[in-house]
């Protein structure tokens, strides 16, 4: 099927956080095909091509002088499966919460924690995303990559893609590949994560002493509907700064100040703070300017109340960082991708 690319498009519905900016150029790519026609229609009108998922880890602070591209290919399939390890294949444009369900329904755990997640298939390895003391590399397999430079197809396995704490070559390396296809290795019998947050105690609250990946899934969509705002309620992007990683000595320091400060030793000697707990100590949960503002229950959220700009939320989230850099001597890094 040939490519339909649309002029000036409003953004307003394909970014959650619902920052009404509109797109020089849009298109929806359902294969391979027409990621190549895309790439040919931006270099023909002289723009650059800016690929698109769910939009649920972005800021925009303007209109977009480029061809947008929204990733729209679906397919899953089973590729391996030796009666207890099952490898699965899924294409970019799959919604992420969707296959995780599609996965436990076929009876294959490891995803369970990482339910409820905005974002599509395609995103997921570009953040590592991650919730519940699991993250995505935890279940990689390999993905499938154009190389916008050469135009060629690559095979990544888990070594290539340099996976981090929400990061990954392909941020790093941002622009340069367009993620086709994912593939996950899950297990019939995998052990479950329970110990990270509220999610034992919800299951026992629940009366639930032997859970399935299903019953996990389930506490956790519960507990993250709780927490967390509905984008299609109340514009977000989620976690709005990454915990930041400070050297041991930082950590004591504030330790002693703050003894209620919430902090993880890491293996390498660097302590994993919490930025929500940073952000919440300095007083700006709840805070509000205009239509730009700091989640009332979660402070790591920043949300957009109606009409806030990009620049206006970018804004906030300076302060923000200005504030904790002040108080803490903690530097705060944004996790969404500004654009
Ligand atoms: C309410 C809420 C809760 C969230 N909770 C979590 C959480 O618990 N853990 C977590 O890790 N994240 C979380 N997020 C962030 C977000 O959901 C994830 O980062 C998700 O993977 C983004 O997917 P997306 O399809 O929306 O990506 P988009 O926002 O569309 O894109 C994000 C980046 O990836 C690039 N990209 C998108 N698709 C491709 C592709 N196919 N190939 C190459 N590059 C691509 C884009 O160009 C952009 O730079 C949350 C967000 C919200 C709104």
């Amino acid at each position: 099927m040939t490519l339909v690319v649309q002029s000036a498009v409003s953004l307003r519905a394909y970014n959650t956080f619902g920052v009404d900016v509109a797109a020089r150029y849009w298109a929806e790519a359902s294969d391979d095909a027409q990621v190549r026609q895309a790439l040919d229609a931006a270099r023909d009108r002289q723009v650059p091509l800016l690929v698109l998922g769910g939009g649920s880890n972005l800021l925009l602070t303007a209109n977009v002088e480029a061809l947008v591209l929204r990733m729209a290919s679906r397919g899953i399939r089973v590729v391996a499966d030796d009666g207890q390890r099952v490898e699965i294949e899924a294409e970019a444009g799959e919604p992420w919460h969707g296959f995780v369900l599609w996965t436990l329904q076929q009876g294959f755990a490891g995803l369970e924690n990482l339910s409820l997640i905005p974002g599509t298939v395609g995103a997921s390895p570009v953040q590592n995303i991650g919730a519940y003391g699991v993250e995505l590399k935890d279940c990689f397999l390999g993905l499938t990559a154009l190389d916008r430079r050469s135009g060629e197809i690559r095979e990544f396995d888990l070594q290539d893609c340099a996976f981090a704490y929400r990061d990954s070559r392909f941020k790093r390396e941002s622009g340069r590949w367009i993620i086709l296809r994912v593939r996950f290795a899950l297990e019939r019998n995998a052990s479950l994560h329970l110990d990270y947050g509220p999610v034992h105690q919800r299951l026992a609250e629940q009366g639930i002493e032997a859970p399935s990946a299903s019953d996990v899934s389930r506490a956790i969509c519960a507990i993250r509907s709780e927490k967390l705002p509905d984008p299609a309620v109340l514009g977000n992007a989620g976690s709005f700064f990454k915990n930041p990683l400070v050297p041991a000595e930082l950590a004591q320091r504030l330790q002693q100040q703050h003894v209620d400060l919430v902090a993880y030793p890491q293996a390498d000697g660097q302590v994993k703070l919490a930025a929500g707990w940073l952000i919440e100590k300095a007083g700006w949960k709840g805070f509000r300017d205009g239509d730009a503002g700091v989640h009332r229950l979660q402070a790591l959220v920043l949300v957009n109340y109606g009409h806030a700009t990009g620049q206006q939320l970018l804004g906030l989230a300076q302060r923000i960082q200005a504030d904790i850099a002040e108080r803490f001597g903690v530097s705060l890094e944004i996790e969404p991708n500004v654009l």
